[in-house]
């Protein structure tokens, strides 16, 4: 574990990877498969489905 800068994501293990939309280097926190693209919160919010308020 190398991870300098730990958010407010309590104990959750974070990923870092490349957003597959805007290049940006993010964490996840869940394992990167390798075979889907991953995206940072910004585009993550984009891409995941509307939701009704
Ligand atoms: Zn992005």
């Amino acid at each position: 574990m190398a991870y300098g800068d730990k958010g407010g994501y309590g104990d959750r293990e974070m990923h870092k990877v490349i957003c597959s939309e805007c290049k940006k280097e993010t964490e996840v926190p869940f394992k990167p498969s390798g075979d889907r693209p991953v995206y940072c919160r910004d585009c993550y919010q984009k891409h995941r489905p509307a939701r009704r308020f």
